[in-house]
């Protein structure tokens, strides 16, 4: 698989405390990655590495296949764009005034490109009016745009919905999907929501305590969370028998246990395995929502 971003036991310790201690994390190209943890997990710190704006303690990554040793690392952080934390604006600005701004910083050639830009994120209508007077989720929006400026095809967004209000997280949401499947733009995104990112990630990090708790894909998650009904019989070989003809999905967990994920009609199911010898004992339906896998991995505790 091609890879954006991977890690290598990544660690930065602040005075003897390991924000990160030992990451590893694995970014497909092409994927919404979802970065999930509490509070405090050290996400944004991995994202301060990964955009050089501090070294690592130890350990490595590499971007777009490029060790962050090697020199060349500046030239792979120029696919890449970024809002680490809050976006950083000038107030007294329009939004295209910002993009142009953005552009020389850059040492862009010319200013094509930034109307578009702005149409792209929903700010075309804004004109003259300065960024200081820009709605939170407008302000989102500007700093992704900024992010954009010198088109990049890595977007790394620390929490962008954090404080938005509903609609506002629905417009951040639907142009991380628009530029991903648009533009081909592979998306960092980290929360301490999993629910938030389950409806556009396509691979999920869930980190804690500044290390990987578990990397799997959004069907993998799926599979994961979906209701199940768990079965005690007398014997799972009769009932293995009972729902292969039956065609329904199942996983044997013991001699006398089994989840079948479907809705079965339990009396038939109790008449088919009786007449295979086999006894129903118990029926439970278990629904493993998002946040209980989630706290399942990292534990509850505050956030
Ligand atoms: P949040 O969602 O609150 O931003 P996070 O997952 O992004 O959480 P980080 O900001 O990466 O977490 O912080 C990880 C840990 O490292 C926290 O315990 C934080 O207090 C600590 N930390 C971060 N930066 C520093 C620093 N400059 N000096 C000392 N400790 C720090």
């Amino acid at each position: 698989m091609d890879y954006v971003l991977t890690t290598d036991k990544l660690v930065k310790s602040y005075r003897g405390f390991k924000a990160l201690d030992g990451l590893d994390m694995h970014i497909p190209k092409g994927a919404i990655y979802g970065f999930v943890g509490k509070n405090g997990a050290g996400k944004t710190t991995l994202i301060r590495l990964i955009c050089g704006l501090q070294e690592p303690s130890a350990g490595g990554f590499t971007l777009y296949g490029i060790p962050n040793r090697r020199r060349d690392i500046a030239k792979a952080r120029r696919r890449m764009g970024a809002v680490v934390e809050t976006p950083s604006f000038y107030p007294d600005m329009s939004a295209l005034e910002n993009l142009k701004q953005q552009s020389l910083i850059l040492g862009l050639p010319s200013f094509t490109g930034l109307e578009e830009l702005l149409e792209l994120v929903g700010l075309e209508d804004t004109g003259r009016k300065k960024a200081r007077n820009f709605s939170l989720g407008m302000r989102q929006r500007l700093g992704i745009a900024l992010a954009l400026v010198g088109d990049p095809d890595f977007l790394v967004l620390d929490e962008p919905v954090n404080g938005l209000d509903p609609q506002g997280i629905v417009e951040i949401r639907e142009l991380i999907l628009k530029l991903n499947r648009e533009q081909q733009i592979t998306v960092l995104i980290s929360s301490h929501i999993l629910d938030e990112l389950s409806r556009l990630a396509t691979h999920y990090g869930i980190i804690d305590r500044g290390r990987m708790v578990k990397e799997l894909s959004a069907g993998e998650l799926e599979a994961a969370c979906r209701k199940c009904v768990r079965l005690e019989v007398s014997d799972t070989r009769p009932l293995a028998r009972v729902l292969d003809r039956a065609g329904m999905e199942y996983r044997i967990l013991s001699g006398t246990a089994a989840e079948i994920y479907a809705q079965p009609k339990l009396s038939q199911l109790a008449a088919a395995l009786s007449r295979e010898g086999c006894e129903l004992f118990s029926a439970q339906e278990r629904d493993e929502s998002l946040e209980a896998y989630y706290l399942s991995l990292v534990g509850g505790g505050h956030d």
